[in-house]
């Protein structure tokens, strides 16, 4: 994953990186690191740890030093060390890059310019790329080659030459202490952008670095390098042919990416879902004429109505949302449907047939292996479709069309907001297409209502907040956990258990709550938390007798229920615990039900005394495999 950050520009670049690299820190923080090019050629700083660990041993900033490159790392290769942290030098100490991705061929081209005598000093893949760059361009200068095409600077050449000879991912910034006014940047399959502010340059892995300085920017395609100097920016393949860029606004503002007063990005994005699910369905929803408008996917419609086979992919959380799509697409719009998770389709020779639609669902629109099941769906004839939050991620690029989630950035590492309004758009193309296939319009312009009531829904539940942190006070001392549901509540209850193990480090399992009785019930000891969700609907008196059997055993049961749900009172016992949504149709449940259970997580991470936003071992988009 890591975040990168480079700086080009007329002022002193360090405190800029640092900033940069502080809003990128959600994407990893087991390292960091900065190398700045000043009157005192390269100067790196790197250490293991956060930001802030870096910050303590930085340097004065030097005015001198108005052209730097920075990195926030999740390790893939070698362990989260100072030796391993970004940024790497090459042998000859003048190439430096910092990298975001994984070189697959790392080995072998580490064992041939070992042979060759270069010396490495760490363990990443990353060093290689260094080195390779630091080769040609030490060959080139003894003069033992004479491919340098005439016009061409050393360095960009060497850059080219070594990107020729990688495989795998990569987001590259990259200085060379004999070019102290040029920084290059490189993508493939991670992602990068170059903010062009008034006479600066900011090259990053996300926006969220760039927008205090610009909100101009041009985002680099894969195999697209980028070469930054004084003068102005110029863009090419790594094959050395021009391509030229059109400049994009970046469409978020500064205020979406800072906490406004709340102790964590992921509080603030729970407690935003009213507002980022009325901007997600804002425009979509047309309430007057009781109709769904999805201008993102208009031309696929008829497709999408007439196919008989629909495969729903992705990983994480959003691999839970689409299990949610799934239940709609099957029993609203009855459409066979499979819900894949993206590492699997990508290697599991998936059946495709003829009028197949693959819709792939990310919140970054950078999961490497949901962009993988994207190219590979394409191989193989299918129309794909996509649903990102990030406008211009390369998952929206890759995909035949799609739709936005609009919620804005989302920062906290454990997903929430991201989440809701995936399922809402999901519910939205599932009324939609269901509409065109056999539902009538009353019965869409019901559920189009209802829909339309979820954000207010959502607000009254928010207010529980104190309630559901005095549950999770209650419980906090219990590291197993279980959470069940039924028919559209099972996807819930394994999101639920997915964000109490990803931020509170308590093990927990979701499970469909009848099949607790072939197997986990055996799991049960006295006061084992069971966190069932069981709002009123055709599988309520089911799930109350899965209620009734945990009971019976000792568990402590917390139960999501449907607000003036009387009869949940007398199933629980004294010690028990309830926790009420409003009513809502059972397809849009889970819009509410999941709610409770992100706060539920988010109050066990805090009274754990964890750091909510950046759990351990983990970072925001897994953009790599
Ligand atoms: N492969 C590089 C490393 O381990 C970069 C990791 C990443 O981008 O996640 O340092």
């Amino acid at each position: 994953m890591c975040g990168i950050v480079a700086y080009l520009g007329k002022k002193v670049a360090q405190p800029i990186l640092i900033e940069g690299l502080k809003r990128l820190e959600y994407r990893g923080y087991d390292s960091a690191g900065v190398a700045l090019l000043g009157s005192d050629g390269i100067r790196i700083r790197k250490t293991s740890g956060r930001i802030s660990a870096l910050q303590e041993i930085l340097d004065e900033p030097d005015s001198t030093q108005t052209l730097g490159i920075g990195h926030t790392r999740w390790a893939t290769h070698g362990e989260p060390n100072t030796v391993n942290a970004h940024p790497h030098i090459d042998y000859t100490g003048k190439v430096t890059v910092v990298h975001n991705g994984i070189i697959e061929n790392y080995d072998t081209l580490r064992t041939w310019l070992q042979n060759e005598g270069v010396k490495f000093a760490s363990e990443t893949d990353t060093e290689v790329i260094a080195n390779l760059i630091g080769y040609f361009y030490a060959k080139d200068a003894d003069g033992q080659d004479a491919e340098l095409p005439k016009g061409q600077n050393k360095f960009e050449w060497s850059v080219q030459k070594a990107l020729g000879e990688l495989h795998g991912t990569y987001g590259l910034a990259i200085v060379c202490s004999d070019f102290a006014d040029m920084l290059i940047g490189a993508k493939k399959g991670s992602p990068l952008i170059l903010g062009v502010g008034d006479s600066e340059y900011i090259l990053a892995s996300d926006a969220s670095a760039i927008v205090e300085h610009t909100t101009q920017a041009i985002y680099l395609s894969d195999n697209e390098m980028v070469t930054v100097s004084p003068d102005g920016f110029h863009t090419k393949t790594i094959d050395n042919v021009t391509v030229t860029k059109d400049l994009q606004q970046i469409e978020f503002s500064l205020d979406q990416i800072e906490l406004g007063g709340y102790a964590h990005y992921m509080l603030k994005e729970i407690c935003e879902q009213p507002k980022a699910l009325s901007t997600c369905m804002g425009g979509r929803i047309d309430k007057r004429n009781e109709r769904i408008k999805l201008g993102g996917v208009g031309d696929h419609l008829r497709e999408l109505t007439r196919t008989k086979h629909l495969i729903l992919t992705a990983c994480g959380t959003a691999f839970h949302a689409s299990l949610v799509g799934e239940f709609l697409f099957e029993q609203l719009a009855r459409i066979p449907t499979e819900t894949e998770y993206a590492s699997e389709f990508r290697y599991r020779n998936p059946v495709i047939q003829d009028g197949t639609v693959v819709i792939s669902i990310s919140q970054s629109g950078e999961t490497a292996d949901t962009l993988a099941a994207v190219e590979q769906a394409k191989e193989r004839g299918a129309t794909v479709l996509g649903i990102v939050n990030v406008v211009g991620s390369s998952i929206a690029r890759a995909t035949d069309a799609g739709i936005y989630l609009h919620v804005g950035p989302e920062i906290g590492v454990a997903s929430t907001k991201a989440f809701t309004a995936q399922v809402t758009v999901l519910t939205m193309l599932a009324i939609e297409l269901a509409r065109r296939r056999h539902i009538s319009s009353t019965q869409a312009a019901e559920y189009i209502d209802e829909l339309a009531q979820i954000p207010d829904k959502i607000t009254q539940i928010l207010q529980q907040s104190d309630h559901i942190k005095e549950i999770a006070s209650a419980n906090i001392d219990r590291d197993n956990w279980l959470f069940l549901g039924r028919g559209f509540n099972y996807p819930v209850a394994l999101e639920g258990a997915l964000k109490l193990k990803e931020i509170s480090y308590i093990h927990a399992e979701g499970l469909p709550a009848a099949e607790m009785k072939h197997g986990p019930i055996a799991l049960i000891v006295d006061g084992m938390p069971a966190v069932f969700i069981a709002p009123a609907g055709p599988q309520y008196d089911k799930i109350m007798g899965n209620i009734a059997e945990v009971r019976a055993r000792g568990g402590k049961i917390i139960v999501v229920a449907t607000e003036g749900d009387e009869h949940i009172k007398s199933a629980i016992g004294e010690a028990d615990h309830l926790i009420t949504v409003p009513d809502a149709p059972e397809i849009l449940q889970p819009l509410l039900t999941v709610v409770p259970l992100q706060l539920l997580a988010y109050h066990a991470a805090v009274l754990r005394g964890h750091d909510v936003d950046k759990p351990r071992n983990l970072a925001k988009s897994v953009t790599v495999e």
